[in-house]
């Protein structure tokens, strides 16, 4: 099943409007000079905070000559974006702006950014092209289920989908029974939402007899939150699709940013659009070629909100090897950590992924944990709950405590820290419809 799923994808053309993704290196180099030249001054002229902080360092836009100058300039950070809530960096009229979303906003208020027609576009379009890097084309029914609203998920892949001539079903997220019905029906042929939703649409749907395996869909664009390899090789057996990476953020243009093509080998960045640095979260500095650290992107095209080097607190690194899809635009390796998510146990810097991927390396445990933090007498306990196949449950006392041991020294193999771990029955664990909660850290309570 999974070999006639996959095969239908090869030889595929690509969209005209993925041209782009083929040009030349010094060609693109050439595009991009000349739009972060026009960016940097619309910024300059109509965003104060950007001005003040060029005149700052004694800086105008003249001063940017090569891409590497770009180094030279200040960064923005999400703080930027609270403090000048709600219209503060928009460099366009109200007039000019057709669209204003706003990402959550775990922590106080939400952050808010606006659209002009244009921006509009190159967001239908990187879209399109995302969607066209992993073999989707006219003909596909996609299932759309990102949230509509103000998160920039759902109407982000809508219009990209539509552009490129696919049906759209904009069901957005959650109503699993509904989803699963859909996608029987319909004869879905790909899905849009986040990982662990996804696995939770494959669960439900076993449980209610509909086996995701035997339906025609074959692709999935996954993306939003963390995931690891091994959770893509899990998706992927469990439901005999193609799982693709897509990376996006709302303050750069929502998805879209970067997507992975049929090679799997982490996302093409748009560079025509979006200009990628690594620094060193700590210095601020350019991290050499290929090294691992922050990933700081301008926006190349962005009217209404131009973005000059944004601190997405995502760690990655660049990979400028060519892929085998012919495409000239470099690969971020997956973004599997997120500096924000870092948690700190017993003074060891852990991500949840180094977790998820030290439990999913044994057999049994299937993916879906959660992360509790506790202090006892002034230390750290780290708890991990995971849930493991009911065959498990079903077995003898011996084989469970052996199951825990096996996880918890592989969670010791990889972090260097003791964790308790606790089976859990299939299903037990809260499920989300959009990103996943992976820690719940109870220690400053
Ligand atoms: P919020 O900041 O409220 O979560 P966004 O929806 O803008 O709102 O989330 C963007 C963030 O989601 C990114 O900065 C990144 O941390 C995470 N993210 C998005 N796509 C991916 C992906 N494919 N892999 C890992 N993380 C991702
Ligand atoms: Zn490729």
């Amino acid at each position: 099943m999974l070999m006639t799923k996959y095969d239908a994808r090869k030889n595929r053309s690509f969209h005209p409007v993925s041209a782009p993704d083929f040009l030349p290196r010094p060609q693109l180099r050439e595009l991009q000079l000349r739009r972060l030249k026009a960016i940097v001054q619309r910024a300059y002229d109509h965003v104060g905070l950007f001005h003040k902080r060029m005149a700052d360092l004694g800086m105008t836009p003249e001063d940017l000559r090569t891409l590497e100058d770009l180094a030279k300039l200040p960064f923005t950070q999400k703080a930027d974006l609270r403090d000048t809530y709600p219209f503060g960096l928009f460099a366009s009229p109200m007039k000019e702006i057709v669209r204003l979303h706003a990402s959550s906003g775990t922590t106080g208020k939400p952050i808010v950014v606006a659209y002009t027609r244009q921006d509009l576009e190159v967001w239908t379009n990187v879209m399109l092209r995302s969607l066209s890097a992993c073999g989707l084309h006219e003909g596909d029914i996609i299932q759309n289920a990102y949230g509509y609203g103000l998160f920039t998920g759902g109407l982000g892949a809508h219009y990209g989908a539509e552009a490129l001539g696919a049906t759209v079903i904009p069901i957005s997220g959650g109503n699993t029974q509904r989803q699963l019905m859909v996608m029987k029906d319909f004869g879905v042929t790909a899905i849009c939402c986040t990982p662990s939703y996804f696995l939770h649409l494959i669960d439900q749907g076993a449980e209610s007899g509909i086996h995701i395996k035997d339906l025609p869909l074959h692709t999935g664009v996954f993306g939003a939150e963390p995931w690891t390899e091994s959770m893509r090789r899990r998706i992927e057996e469990d439901s005999g699709i193609k799982a693709y990476d897509i990376y996006g953020l709302t303050e750069i243009i929502g998805p879209g940013v970067a997507m992975e093509c049929v090679c799997q080998a982490g996302p093409h960045i748009f560079e025509d659009c979006f200009y990628p640095e690594i620094i060193d979260s700590k210095t601020g500095k350019p991290c050499p070629d290929g090294e691992e650290g922050e990933l700081v992107l301008t926006t190349l095209c962005k009217q209404a909100m131009p973005m000059i080097r944004y601190r997405t607190r995502d760690i990655t690194s660049l990979a400028d090897e060519p892929c085998e899809c012919g495409r000239t635009l470099r690969r971020i390796k997956r973004i599997s950590r997120r500096a924000d998510d870092m948690f700190i146990i017993r003074g060891v810097n852990v991500f949840p992924s180094q977790i998820e991927s030290a439990l999913l390396k044994v057999e049994g445990a299937l993916p879906h944990y959660q992360i509790i933090l506790t202090r006892e007498r002034g230390l750290d306990v780290m708890e991990v709950q995971v849930e493991v196949t009911s065959a498990v449950f079903g077995d003898t006392v011996g084989a469970l405590e052996g199951l825990q041991e096996k996880l918890s020294k592989s969670i010791e193999t990889t972090v260097g820290l003791h964790a308790t771990v606790r089976l859990v029955q299939p299903r037990t664990l809260q499920r989300s419809e959009g990103k996943a909660k992976r820690v719940l850290d109870q220690r400053k309570m």
